[in-house]
């Protein structure tokens, strides 16, 4: 596989130009999604016994199936959590594949691992945790939640007999993340909603635990709050939080999986007061600290209850742990072994750029949510829902109904001119169907804005 020949060299000059261009264009169009038998009848059979060759597949790759994705980091993309990966994070992320290194143990990924953990030991500094407070890249926000909540579960059983007999509960609010309860879920954990997709207060958490049972707080281990939520960028009430999870005995997770990034923004720091105070912390490098996918992180005030929950055993891994081995071994802090040293990609764009441009960056990102939210004050079509938090802005159009914004929607991803997604907001009992920007990219310009607020008369 690994013979050198003509072929393989004109075709890593393809790759590699292919690269280049993608990444100094700034003209990357929004693809259209076809169907599966569209995209079957334009491409044909591409795995046979002979193999269909690089060169073929290549060009089917660039003709037809990479038009059909829309590209995460375009400026008008402003959906779900887009990204916006540093050309320099994307272009190490190419020497990461080439590199082939197990990111699991020291012994095997060392070099890689060390710059991981530069990157990392940058990022623990950034939530004020105490010293020894340490963490892993995983594979998203979804995989470090899953990894933060056994390890608060393991160690809740460790404490006494009985709680190795009961089934764990935990306590969130609705404006959680679906994968708190997605997770929960794989781990067998019961989980309660606080109803408030606004900010999750330390009273209504409060209120909450008052009202179980005793055999349910007798099962409550942990609470979950949000760092920026995925929906509105609402920054729950961590500093009351985390006081209250003291005097109970909880765990405390912070899943700033989102929102995470914004530890660096001065305007907005003050309002993450309290985080230092976490046992566990979700920040997903791939959303706003400008990696490409995938890179989440799990970080733990004391990495240790992460171990004796994590770590694997085997006669076949037994070499690892041995002396000449010595070193931090990734693995023994989440729920993989085999990893990608996925935050290697980071860590180059962190040493290329400095910190001070990722603080810009994200900076830009807030500010770009303040100006959207002063046009839709300003146009008579539109109206805020809340007031702009963190990067994400709620608003809708006049008279629409949950139709006009998914027509909408649909008509401007077919013209490849933005992606913009409807979502919900709770008030009451109500949810009410409403337009929403997540800025991530500071690229995004003022036009950008306007056009597609314009584009809803
Ligand atoms: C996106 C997100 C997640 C899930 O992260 P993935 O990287 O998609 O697995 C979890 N929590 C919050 C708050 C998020 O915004």
């Amino acid at each position: 596989m690994h013979k050198i020949d003509m072929d393989l060299v004109e075709m890593t000059m393809d790759v590699m130009k292919y690269a280049i261009d993608r990444l100094s264009s700034t003209q990357n169009k929004i693809g259209k999604p076809l169907k599966e038998e569209e995209l079957k009848a334009l491409v044909g059979d591409t795995i046979t016994k002979d193999g269909i060759g690089g060169e073929k597949a290549f060009n089917l790759w660039k003709k037809h199936l990479t038009k059909s994705n829309v590209p995460i980091d375009h400026p008008r993309h402003l959906a779900f959590v887009p990204a916006s990966p540093t050309r320099a994070a994307v272009m190490f992320d190419l020497v990461t594949s080439a590199s082939s290194i197990h990111g699991a143990y020291w012994m095997e990924g060392a070099g890689g691992i060390f710059c991981e953990n530069e990157a990392m030991r940058w990022m623990v500094s950034l939530t004020g945790l105490p010293k020894g407070a340490f963490g892993v890249f995983t594979s998203g926000g979804t995989a470090a939640n899953l990894s933060a909540i056994v390890t608060a579960r393991e160690y809740w059983r460790s404490l006494n007999e009985q709680n190795k007999l009961e089934k764990g509960l935990i306590i969130t609010s609705i404006g959680a993340h679906s994968s708190v309860k997605a997770m929960a879920k794989v781990a067998d954990i019961d989980v309660l909603l606080v109803d408030t997709e606004d900010r999750l207060q330390a009273s209504a958490l409060k209120d909450k635990i008052s009202g179980l049972t005793p055999h349910q707080r007798e099962r409550l281990f942990a609470v979950v709050a949000t760092g920026g939520t995925t929906n509105a960028g609402i920054i729950d009430d961590l500093e009351g939080i985390a006081n209250l999870c003291e005097a109970e005995h909880l765990w405390f997770h912070v899943d700033a999986a989102y929102g995470g990034g914004a530890l660096l923004a001065d305007s907005v720091r003050h309002e993450f007061k309290g985080i230092e105070k976490a046992d566990s912390i979700t920040i997903d490098p791939h959303k706003w600290m400008f990696s490409p996918y995938d890179c989440g992180a799990v970080i733990y005030k004391n990495p240790e209850l992460a171990k004796q929950a994590h770590a694997q055993e085997g006669s076949y891994l037994e070499i690892f742990k041995d002396e000449g081995a010595h070193g931090f071994n990734p693995t023994d802090y989440q729920i993989q072994l085999t990893r990608r040293v996925r935050g290697l990609p980071l860590w180059f764009s962190l040493a290329t750029h400095g910190t001070d441009r990722y603080k810009e960056a994200i900076e830009r990102g807030i500010e770009l949510a303040q100006i959207a939210g002063r046009m839709i004050d300003e146009k008579p079509h539109v109206e805020l829902v809340r007031a702009p938090s963190l990067s994400c802005v709620l608003y809708r159009r006049k008279g629409w109904h949950a139709e006009d914004y998914r027509h909408w929607t649909y008509e401007n991803h077919e013209k490849g001119f933005a992606l913009v997604t409807p979502t919900k907001w709770k008030t009451g009992d109500t949810f009410e169907t409403v337009s929403r920007f997540c800025f991530i990219n500071p690229d995004t310009t003022e036009e950008d804005i306007e056009a597609i607020l314009d584009s809803m008369v």
